[in-house]
């Protein structure tokens, strides 16, 4: 995945989400019986051979990752503890810069009002924050509005995102990757993007069905 955050990284979506942002892209992430069950040992496997395939970092998004915050404290604190081990002299990626990005849609004082889910926070390099507002488009790079704040923690995410904390996008912000009987789409779109890639998949011939931002 390249289009939520710098270089090609891992995406990992959390199921569920009780936030109910009108105009939500991935509302079939919500219902927190829904997706897949996985082991944090699982994903950290998953981690493991993204860091020795190449890739340049980790982006945990959702549904809301901090409505699971145990969990995403083990897995982000694991994730830390492999990259470090990667990055190692003689490690499969030895000298890499590797970030750790977290996406919530909890205000930032809603995350340090609470204790899991600041404990949870802390392994992260660079944290957004913040509800989708759908009357407040943004062409920051990223961030889906322009109330959402993207916030370096560490020195790590300081030096990294910096260059971008600023930057606008005017093109397209979507990757889309062919699945199993499926079309999956990642990023954050621009505001008319969702709309335009279904006028353009129409000319083609291809009608979306079940697409997760209709109710
Ligand atoms: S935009 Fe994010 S925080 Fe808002 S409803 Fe959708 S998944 Fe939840």
């Amino acid at each position: 995945m390249e289009t939520l955050g710098p270089g090609r990284r891992l995406g990992i979506w959390s199921q569920g989400c009780g936030l109910a942002c009108a105009g939500c892209m991935s509302r079939h992430t919500w219902d927190p019986s829904g997706g897949a069950s996985r082991t944090v040992s699982s994903l950290l496997g998953l981690w493991r051979e993204a860091l020795a395939r190449g890739a340049d970092g980790l982006t945990v998004s959702g549904g809301e990752p901090l409505d699971q915050p145990t969990a995403l404290e083990a897995l982000l604190a694991g994730a830390v503890r492999a990259r470090a081990e990667a990055v190692a002299p003689g490690g499969p990626a030895a000298g890499r810069e590797i970030d750790i990005l977290l996406y919530t849609g909890y205000e930032e004082e809603e995350v340090e009002a609470d204790a899991a889910r600041s404990a949870a926070v802390r392994h992260a390099d660079v944290l957004v924050t913040g509800r989708f507002q759908v009357a407040e488009p943004t062409a920051l790079a990223w961030r889906g509005s322009a109330n959402q704040r993207m916030r370096p923690r560490t020195a790590r995410g300081r030096a990294r995102y910096q260059e971008h904390l600023a930057r606008t996008e005017s093109g397209p912000r979507l990757q889309m990757v062919e699945g199993d009987g499926d079309v999956r789409l990642y990023g954050v779109p621009r505001r008319g993007e969702l709309a335009a890639l279904e006028r353009r998949l129409r000319r083609a011939g291809i009608a979306l069905t079940g697409a997760s931002w209709r109710p």
